[in-house]
């Protein structure tokens, strides 16, 4: 008997931007797991079992999901913000394709939710108004050459990036190593906006210019938007500054 497993994005914290699809799918599932303060968010119903876990667990958390899920089970994985970004899809995907084959016979679909850019990026103005892309800095699935490298491709090409998973306790040096990458590629005067717990009720916001980027600012619920050379900051007497990036980009070149 194969049962159902629905990866669900519950957004970035605040509960309004749980989308009315991830509140039904996770309503449904009879068994959730998660790490342990995605899924203690979630109020239980009395059909329903939580089995929380820790951050680094994901392909053994994937793994005991699936194999309930193929007992007959219907499973629910959740994820903060969208569960394909950074997160734990791609984590199911990968059990599956390393894992027996009856795990193939699953039912797995994905919800997906408002990822952390997306609610950072609404709070200060339109900063992915134009061309951007999304980076992890985490260095424990992939070399920090890799990350170097496109960092200076993406820059060079004049993406705005939104950097996820910026700074730990385990990787202090990387968010400051990633500053002085992008302030060689950069006008010092590029936005850098710092978007901390955006939607919960700790959320900060800072906006600074390249040159002047601090690090330390940021934690591991933070998400950093790096403007490209045509993003700009709107100042506004007794109202926070707006930063967006315009809707065209090296039109006057041309
Ligand atoms: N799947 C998640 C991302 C998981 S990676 C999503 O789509 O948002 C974890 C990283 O997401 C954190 O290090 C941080 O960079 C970012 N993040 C998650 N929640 C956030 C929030 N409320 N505010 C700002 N950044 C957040």
């Amino acid at each position: 008997m194969s049962g159902r497993l629905v990866v669900v994005g519950l957004g970035p914290g605040n509960p309004d931007q749980i989308t009315p699809e991830a509140r039904g799918a996770v309503g449904e599932a009879t068994d959730l797991f998660g790490y342990g303060p995605y899924v203690e968010r979630v109020e239980l119903g009395a059909h329903q079992t939580r089995y929380a876990s820790d951050n680094r667990e994901e392909i053994s958390r994937a793994s005991a999901a699936l194999e309930m899920a193929a007992s007959g089970r219907h499973v629910a994985v959740v994820s903060g913000g969208d569960a394909g970004v950074f997160a734990m899809a791609a984590a199911v995907c990968e059990a599956i394709e390393h894992g027996p084959q009856a795990w193939r016979g699953i039912d797995v679909s994905v919800v997906p939710g408002v990822t952390a850019m997306l609610a950072v990026a609404a709070r200060i103005g339109a900063p992915l108004g134009h061309d951007f892309c999304a980076m992890s800095l985490s260095d424990n699935l992939k070399p920090w050459d890799v990350i170097e490298a496109r960092l200076r491709a993406v820059a060079t090409a004049g993406f705005v990036i939104a950097l996820y998973n910026p700074i730990s306790r385990g990787r202090p040096w990387q968010l400051g190593n990633a500053f002085e990458i992008l302030r060689e590629i950069l006008p010092a005067t590029t936005p850098v906006v710092f978007g901390r717990a955006v939607g919960r009720p700790d959320e900060r916001i800072a906006v600074m210019p390249v040159g002047e980027a601090d690090a330390t600012l940021a934690d591991m619920a933070t998400c950093v938007i790096i403007g490209s050379a045509e993003t700009r900051i709107i100042e506004r007497d007794g109202l926070p500054p707006l930063v967006y990036s315009p809707r065209s980009a090296g039109m006057l070149s041309r």
